[in-house]
């Protein structure tokens, strides 16, 4: 039976971050039960069209999907199980933000069948909690991690790196902070100012500046170092694991392989007979609700994905990965080999320059080749 990865979408937070450009609301009073009841429909209609699949991940992303009542996780679980076919190992993860309020939630959330929880730290330092306008503290951030850590068989937090005045050294003692706390997987992101946000507004103005390339570059090489003292090996540009803890959800989009998206704004790659379909919802929780009251699913694109465009798309990702792109992975998704997707003089320069390596079975970027990924594509597609 074919796999899926299902993404389910909460779109609400408590505030708006000033460097986030997620599709988030702040809603006044968030419309729990229409929203549950719009996410179930949306889930069933795909479930209709999609027929007999494997689910091998559930995610709850968002937003902040620790606003969820867990009466709706649990539903969309049970839903997912009884729609299609739950693997008995599958892992559900939620993202949660480390405030009390939704701490206190967590023995719900792992009492409706979720076995792995994301939480948003992005720091440890007071200070920068604040200038990244988050609604927690550094001591909560710690509360939350040790709950988690006792109620879910897995943990995982992400943390906000390359902010304005951060040293090298502020910066291990901070990761030591962390790691120590028995998470078994980091996802790391350095602070990019993105267009449409506060930080791009106050950036602009020149009210705070961000590390050069070579602090920023240093600060990269710092992560990895102090990850690998605790046992988390680089998998992917941004995520650190435990051998076997990392994220089978994201290998998912990284590998290529199909995910269903459910919910505003959500996307999805599904084959569905020889169509690979693009999809995404509308972004607006308003407007999309009310599509699915209207049709059974949000939708407001969907398109077949070219052949080309998937090779694109394959390499884009695959490339991420400390494992690289599997071939015959490659050319089963997309029905083209390696050569007809990429200028075979540029392959040839990448691996004379060490920021490629190529196998029989497989096409890999090197630790080098990672940190210049989107140069490096850019070129090698034709
Ligand atoms: S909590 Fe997360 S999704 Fe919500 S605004 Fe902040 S960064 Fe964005």
């Amino acid at each position: 039976m074919d796999t899926l990865a299902l993404y389910i979408h909460w779109p609400f937070c408590l505030s708006k971050c000033p460097y986030c450009d997620f599709n988030s609301h702040v809603a006044e009073k968030i419309p729990q039960g229409r929203m549950a009841a719009a996410l179930r429909a949306e889930l069933a209609w795909e479930a209709a069209r999609l027929g007999p699949r494997r689910i091998t991940s559930i995610f709850f992303g968002g937003g902040t999907p620790s606003l969820m009542e867990p009466a709706t996780v649990a539903a969309l679980i049970a839903d997912a199980a009884r729609l299609f076919t739950l693997d008995p190992g599958a892992e559900i993860t939620l993202e949660a933000n480390p405030t009390s309020i939704e701490a206190g939630r967590f023995a719900a959330y792992r009492a409706a069948g979720v076995n792995r929880v994301s939480i948003g730290v992005q720091s440890f330092d007071e200070a920068a909690l604040k200038f990244l306008g988050r609604q927690h503290s550094a001591a909560q951030a710690i509360t939350a991690l040790e709950l988690g850590a006792k109620l879910f068989p897995r943990i995982s937090f992400d943390l906000i790196y390359a902010r304005p005045n951060q040293t090298e050294q502020h910066w291990r003692a901070e990761l030591q902070t962390a790691l120590s706390l028995a998470a078994d997987h980091l996802s790391l992101y350095q602070l990019t100012i993105e267009d449409g946000t506060r930080f791009a507004t106050l950036y602009g103005r020149g009210e705070f500046a961000l590390p050069d390339d070579d602090l920023a570059a240093r600060l990269y090489d710092a992560t990895a170092q102090e990850a690998e003292k605790f046992g988390l090996a680089p998998y992917e540009v941004s995520n650190y694991a435990r051998p076997g803890a990392e994220s089978r959800h994201n290998l998912a989009y990284w590998r290529y392989q199909d995910y269903a998206g459910i919910g505003p704004g959500a996307h999805g790659r599904l084959l569905l007979g020889d169509a690979l379909l693009a999809t995404q919802r509308h972004r607006a929780p308003e407007a999309w609700m009310d599509l699915v009251e209207k049709q059974g699913h949000g939708t407001t694109a969907e398109e077949s994905v070219t052949a080309a465009d998937r090779a694109r798309e394959a390499l884009l990702m695959g490339l991420r990965l400390t494992e690289g792109v599997s071939l015959p992975r490659f050319s089963a998704r997309t029905g083209l080999a390696l050569n007809d997707a990429i200028h075979e003089p540029i392959l040839q320069a990448c691996l004379d320059e060490g920021y490629l390596t190529l196998t029989e079975s497989t096409l890999a970027a090197t630790t080098q080749g990672r940190q210049r990924l989107n140069a490096l594509l850019e070129s090698l597609l034709r």
